[in-house]
């Protein structure tokens, strides 16, 4: 499926229908639109039966801000094509929620089960000396990120490796999503989860707009059904579960679960951890093995967190959520999402859904390259602060608060609260900009008031820089 969907003639197509709305010369949106440049390599890597020839890329799309950033997927559907198109999103993406990163991606064509470990890291440290000696990574080159096949652990292999040819006081930011023992801020590995929680809600809190589609204000109470249970899927729906909304079913690679009742993520999780499968889960209603099928059923909220292309002319019909919470990158094609807009559905565009990853990477950059975790400097003072106001106003009103009522009011930021709230915040106000421009402009598609709202920004930082003579 992913090998016959034209990702970046979506792309593209969404950046010219969205173009026509900004006042930008055309000769600046070609050069937006381009991708500056891919290294595409192969390389041998021993293995138990003999010497693999491994195919990788990683393009850069956009040089307009630098570093350029994006995530490295090992998977085995990897081809020149659609690195350059999750490039050019991870372009627009940055721009979007303000994070001064042109976009970025790695791809290695492999299925990451069908290796050992070692094997593993053998594959990703020989792919990171490859970008190493072609200039391709580097603190404020090119800074990789985890994506789908990969996370804390491949990014440990790609930092040593980076760090051990360029040693130097800012080294290891030249990756982000590491372990927090090796660099890595706390938040990171489920921010993209949570920044599609913190999406949803802000998208659920617009009453005219959820009345528009039949819903009632509010995330909680509302029913959802979330296809790929990995690093994005799996923490989306917890956190989405923990905030008061309804997971209904769950869709796999091998099958998918479904329970108008509501399913427990941790516990789904843990089934299919131990057993190896989603399918035969105590608690679900209905099973299907083809887990598509689960993609159609009833339910406020579908929120695709696998793989691009799910949602095409073939299905967006049968598609019966109101909302469709784009997690994945490039899940809906143009013409899924023509059914699903004339259907009168909101499409919450991935360049926006997803960016939670990207931005919480951008902190863990900044904490590299300030060589200080996030609330060291304030939190104590912060805590002594707000403890002195209790005191003043205890002592006027004559009451008392209990310690456990103290400790909540007090409690100053780890690090932890405030990547959360500097995630949340851009979430809000990324949303809040989209919001804004669909109104201006008069579309009735989120994708392109999105897509403007990006081409304005990447447009407007390329008339201060020199176009050479
Ligand atoms: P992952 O590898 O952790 O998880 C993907 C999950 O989807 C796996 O459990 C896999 O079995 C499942 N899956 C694969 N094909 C499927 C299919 N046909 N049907 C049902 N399930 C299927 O990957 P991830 O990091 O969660 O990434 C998922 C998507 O989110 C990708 O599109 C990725 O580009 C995007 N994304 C990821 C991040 C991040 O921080 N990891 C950030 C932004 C966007």
């Amino acid at each position: 499926m992913a090998n016959t969907f034209d990702f970046i003639g979506a792309v593209n197509q969404y950046f010219d229908d969205a173009a026509k709305h900004c006042n930008i010369e055309d000769g600046i949106l070609h050069q937006i639109k381009l991708c500056n440049s891919v290294y595409s390599m192969q390389f041998p890597v021993k293995t138990k039966d003999g010497v693999h020839v491994i195919e990788a890329y990683r393009a850069q799309h956009s040089h307009h801000r630098m570093p350029t950033k994006g995530g490295i997927r090992y998977s085995e559907h990897v081809n020149q094509d659609e690195v350059v198109a999750l490039a050019s999103l991870m372009t627009y993406k940055c721009a979007l929620v303000d994070v001064p990163f042109g976009g970025a991606k790695g791809g290695i064509k492999i299925n990451p089960k069908n290796y050992s470990e070692e094997v593993l890291e053998r594959i990703t440290r020989r792919y990171t000396f490859e970008l190493a000696k072609k200039n391709f990574i580097g603190p404020g080159i090119d800074v990789p990120a985890p994506d789908m096949g990969t996370g804390a652990r491949e990014m440990s292999w790609i930092m040593d490796t980076y760090v051990s040819f360029n040693p130097g006081e800012n080294s290891i930011a030249c990756v982000t999503g590491k372990p927090v023992e090796q660099g890595g801020v706390r938040g990171r590995t489920e921010a993209t989860g949570r920044g599609v929680y913190y999406g949803l809600k802000e998208v659920c809190s617009y009453e005219e707009d959820m009345t528009r589609v039949g819903l009632t204000k509010g995330l909680a109470g509302k029913s959802v059904i979330v296809q790929g249970f990995g690093n994005v899927g799996y923490y989306a729906a917890e956190i989405m579960h923990d905030n008061g909304a309804k997971i209904i079913g769950v869709a796999e690679y091998e099958g998918a679960i479904y329970n108008a009742n509501g399913l427990d993520p941790r516990d789904v999780f843990n089934h299919r951890s131990n057993s190896g499968s989603i399918l035969n889960y105590h608690n679900s209603e209905q099973e299907f093995e083809n887990s598509l099928e689960c993609l159609e059923q009833p339910c406020d909220i579908l929120v695709p967190a696998a793989i691009e292309g799910v949602i095409t002319e073939d299905n967006a019909a049968r598609i019966q959520a109101k909302i469709i919470g784009e997690a994945a990158n490039g899940p809906v094609n143009p013409g899924g999402a023509k059914i699903l807009l004339d259907a009168g559905k909101i499409i919450v565009p991935d360049m926006y859904l997803n960016a939670g990853g990207v931005t919480v990477s951008y902190f863990e950059w900044l904490k590299n390259l300030s060589h200080v975790r996030f609330g060291r400097m304030n939190k104590r003072f912060n805590q002594n602060s707000f403890e002195k106001i209790i005191r003043v106003v205890e002592n006027f009103s004559g009451k008392s608060l209990t310690e456990q009522e103290k400790q909540v009011i007090t409690h100053g930021g780890d690090e932890v609260d405030i990547v959360n709230s500097g995630l949340e915040e851009t979430m809000i106000d990324a949303y809040n900009q989209i919001r804004t421009k669909k109104e201006l402009i008069g579309v009735r598609d989120l994708r392109t008031a999105a897509f403007a709202v990006s081409i304005d920004k990447i447009g407007g930082a390329y008339k201060s820089l020199g176009v050479f003579p």
